[in-house]
């Protein structure tokens, strides 16, 4: 008798498509994947609607991978019901995992989003002021739509959330290593980080370069300056935030000459990723003058942004109003 192959689903959320992407960008690998398990749900590639999924039993699903942040009231029930029918789900990609970029919203209240996109952008042709309903009538019938909520959450501000894998996107290697290890026999302690738990400056190809000590009298931006490809580039004043983000995606982005944005969170020990890299850059300025201090910190464009990039919603702070 042939065993059946476990199951497993991956879902979006509020996500750009990236990190769909990032699962087919694992290539040929994914063989190996769909060698051990059944893709069961995954709306962007295969035609399989909600119905389905309601009707398989609950905890029927291995794991679930679900990407992107959550917003709306539809993500959240999506959430719920992937939650039921998965003996794991996993928050895949930045903004599940953290909030991402699209919890950078959080620095502005739900009615000053709408007024912008609905009335104030330039590229808006809204003559009546019509806002989506909740029921919205026209002419195919009555739809409900989904509701907008006050702010972006990540997935495990709305669910219990059984594993991590970092990134945005994550890196094909962590992908596949996280999928099969799932699939295996020694699941990861729950609650884990599936990448590995040191900063990336331990496996950046420049950590030699990195001097023991450095002191900037500005930070600069990639295109300011002439960069060396093979020196520590927080050593020549960008901002890279390598010590306080996890390591694993192999340093790509600072391998292309660009600065890390933080994009896989902190390691494990640090609790605040834009608290802990916001420390560590400002112990680097080299001034005890007041004013000159001022003058270096204007140097970091949109320090908020910068810091909380990928990871506000998860954040202490939560938003701008701290709520
Ligand atoms: S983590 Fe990055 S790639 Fe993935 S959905 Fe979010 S923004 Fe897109
Ligand atoms: S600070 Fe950035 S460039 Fe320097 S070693 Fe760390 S990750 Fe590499």
């Amino acid at each position: 008798m042939t065993r059946e192959k476990p199951k497993i689903a991956f879902y979006w959320c509020a996500s750009c498509g990236g990190c769909e992407e990032a699962v087919v960008d694992v290539a040929e690998q994914i063989l190996d994947v769909v060698a051990a398990a059944d893709i069961v749900f995954w709306p962007v590639a295969l035609d399989f609607k909600r119905s389905d999924v309601e009707q398989m039993p609950d905890g029927s699903i291995l794991a679930t991978f679900l990407n992107g942040a959550i917003r709306t009231s539809e993500q959240e029930e999506m959430a719920g019901l992937l939650r039921r029918k998965s003996k794991y789900l996993v928050a895949f990609g930045s903004c599940s995992h953290l909030g991402g970029i699209p919890g950078l919203a959080n620095f502005f209240t739900r009615e000053s989003i709408l007024q912008a996109v609905y009335f104030d952008a330039p590229t808006t042709e809204n003559p009546d002021r019509v806002m989506p309903g909740l029921p919205l009538n026209d002419r195919h019938g009555e739809l409900t739509l989904p509701y907008f909520s006050d702010r972006v959450r990540s997935l495990d501000q709305v669910v219990e959330v059984d594993y991590y894998v970092p990134g945005c996107p994550p890196q094909p290697k962590i992908v596949t290593r996280a999928v099969l290890t799932l699939l295996g026999e020694h699941p990861p302690t729950k609650g884990s980080v599936l990448a590995p738990d040191e900063a990336l400056c331990t496996e950046c190809p420049r950590k030699d370069s990195k001097p023991d000590k450095i002191a900037l009298k500005a930070f600069r931006r990639p295109q300011e300056i002439q960069i060396d490809e093979t020196q520590c580039l927080l050593a020549q004043g960008l901002l890279c935030l390598g010590p306080a983000t996890r390591a694993g995606c192999e340093a790509r982005c600072v391998e292309g000459n660009m600065p890390c944005t933080g994009c896989c969170g902190a390691p494990g020990r640090v609790r605040e990723q834009g608290a802990k890299a916001l420390s560590a850059i400002a112990s680097l300025i080299d001034s005890q003058d007041e004013s000159e201090i001022d003058q270096i910190l204007a140097t970091i464009p949109d320090p908020a942004g910068t810091f909380y990039r990928y990871s506000l919603p998860a954040s202490l702070i939560h938003n701008k109003r701290g709520v």
